[in-house]
């Protein structure tokens, strides 16, 4: 297949750039290079550009007879989204818009999107199946679900077929050691941890030891970002073939608290983790699990590195042996 892939320089988007890449499809990255880099991108041929530059997409989609389209291209900080929420609204659905709308009088009808268990809001049960309640509590979440439902008119209007891929907390990085995560500031987890063990950081703060959970910490649901491109492309050939939308939880099923997370940055690196306990940070909901069922079953995928130690792992060799892409 000739795959288009918007927002192919960014953490997950390069990942996939390379999966396609080795099962033999020619893609074509087009990126801002706002977050990405340049590097990561390697593995396809990069356009730099914009969503909201109309006329670059019709001549992308004019000399390129793409498959399929997957757009990973978005800004996903929560905080971010509270304080600015034009930015989300602008760039994760209006330039979304855009390209579709290219899509769409360009005749090419397979689009995978990037979604996010953001969109479910505040969990009200211990797993998370595609059937839970979307009601996000920010314009992050937001923000992606107003493109999930927008994608069902689309379906309906001009038969443009979508699946739908709501990650729970993408993790770990390339086995391979060429590509990993590297967001400036960084706010997730696992890589904060990892720069207190390569002494880039003096510690970590744990957000809240006072959740109802087991060891007090929030628990979170990290998944490979192998295991998130096998779905991908997973799901990528479900739709060419079946001829179907469809909207997928993609999870471990496996929930890890902060302290364990700490702990398993112990073990893999061999590192003394400070940490201190600070206020919660807000909208932390305590639990975030998926049940990633329903995508084991209709898309025939299973994670392969469910184990946190081996996530950690990976995401620790980048670490130590990149220090800019
Ligand atoms: N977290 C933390 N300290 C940090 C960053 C994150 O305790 O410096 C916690 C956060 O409260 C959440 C979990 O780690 O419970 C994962 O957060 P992250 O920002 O990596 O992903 P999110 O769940 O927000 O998508």
């Amino acid at each position: 297949m000739k795959i288009l892939v918007v927002g192919g320089a960014g953490y997950i988007g390069a990942h996939m750039v390379k999966w396609l890449a080795r099962a033999g499809h020619e893609v074509i990255v087009l990126d801002n290079l706002s977050t990405g880099h340049r590097d990561a991108a390697r593995y396809g041929s990069l356009v730099e550009g914009d969503l909201a530059d109309e006329w670059l997409l019709d001549s992308l989609f004019k000399d390129n007879q793409f498959d399929a389209v997957m757009h990973f291209a978005a800004f996903s900080l929560v905080g971010e989204s509270m304080v600015d929420p034009g930015k989300y609204y602008r760039n994760n659905v209006a330039a979304t818009l855009n390209l579709l709308d290219a899509m769409v009088r360009h005749g090419v009808r397979h689009f995978v999107f990037s979604s996010t268990a953001a969109t479910f809001g505040s969990p009200q049960s211990e797993r998370i199946t595609e059937a839970h309640p979307q009601q996000p509590i920010n314009p992050y979440g937001q923000s992606k679900l107003m493109v999930e439902r927008l994608l069902e008119d689309y379906d309906r209007a001009h038969g443009l077929k979508s699946t739908c891929l709501r990650y729970f907390n993408a993790a770990g990085a390339d086995p391979e050691g060429e590509l990993g995560e590297s967001h400036n500031p960084e706010t997730h987890l696992i890589p904060l941890v990892l720069q207190v063990a390569s002494g880039r950081r003096d510690r970590i703060s744990v957000f809240g030891d006072d959740y109802d959970t087991p060891d007090g910490s929030c628990i979170r649901d990290y998944i490979h970002v192998q295991d998130l491109c096998d779905a991908h492309l997973k799901a990528l050939d479900w739709m060419r073939l079946s001829e179907r939308s469809g909207r997928f939880n993609l999870g471990n099923g496996k929930g890890f608290s902060v302290f364990e997370v700490i702990d398993s940055v112990r073990r893999v690196t061999e590192h003394s983790i400070p940490y201190e306990v600070t206020d919660r940070r807000r909208g932390d909901p305590a639990r975030l699990v998926a049940d990633a069922a329903f995508a084991q079953e209709v898309l025939g995928w299973q994670t392969k590195y469910s184990d946190v130690d081996t996530m950690v792992a990976h995401a620790w060799w980048w670490e130590k042996n990149s220090i800019v892409i």
